[in-house]
């Protein structure tokens, strides 16, 4: 059965689809790495390296609080060709905290990052969990936020053992414009990259960050 919340979000993507994304259909041979509740002072710079020798281009959701005390690997994430996004400041759950506490976070982390980077930066969001209501769809987005979802979870925080991670993203059915979820925070998601970057661009797909997807449909 498909549950409530995810109605909710397919439905809003349907009908807003310049505001909420889960994949993005005009994508054809293009999909999007993503990587959430970085950065992580080990993790991050070996997917920085893996993705570098992949040629491979990715988006990095970020939470403020870990940004604030990473600020430097945040600079190298963007120094390195790929996207940052905003994941809050601390992982607020939008079913759980106030309105008010969880426009807030989202408000300072895009402050964080901007200040960090030196530069405005856009205002894509993922919300923590997936999960979202209506009174902080409505507010993030009066706020100028768009929404980035996804289209298939990797399932690392499942999957833990790399051989079986590698199998799992082997056994899906993926295409162009499809937005991929993993963690930065799991040793397995980055002993398993090489393998399954590798094999993604076996099937002849290429990275795209998230707000260029769907720019390669001339190759
Ligand atoms: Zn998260």
């Amino acid at each position: 059965m498909i549950s409530a919340g995810r109605m909710v979000k397919h439905g809003l993507a349907a009908l807003l689809p310049g505001l909420v994304l889960i994949r993005q259909r005009r994508a054809k041979h293009d999909i999007a790495l993503t990587f959430d509740d970085g950065p992580h002072p080990q993790h991050t710079p070996r997917i920085l390296d893996i993705l570098d020798a992949g040629k491979a281009t990715a988006t990095f959701f970020i939470q403020g609080k870990i940004a604030q005390d990473h600020p430097s690997l945040v600079r190298e994430i963007a120094a390195r060709g790929h996207q940052i996004g905003n994941h809050g400041y601390s992982h607020l759950d939008a079913r759980h905290a106030s309105l008010r506490a969880y426009v807030q976070e989202a408000k300072q982390t895009q402050d964080v990052l901007q200040n960090i980077l030196g530069k405005r930066i856009e205002k894509i969001f993922r919300p923590p969990y997936g999960n979202i209501t209506g009174p902080s769809f409505l507010a993030l987005a009066w706020h100028g936020f768009r929404f980035v979802f996804w289209s298939l979870d990797s399932r690392d925080s499942y999957i833990r053992e790399p051989a079986a991670l590698i199998a799992y993203i082997d056994s899906l059915h993926i295409t162009g414009g499809d937005i991929l979820l993993f963690h930065e925070d799991y040793a397995h998601t980055v002993e398993s990259l090489s393998r399954i970057v590798e094999s993604l661009k076996g099937r002849s797909l290429i990275f795209s960050r998230i707000s260029d997807l769907g720019r390669h449909n001339e190759i």
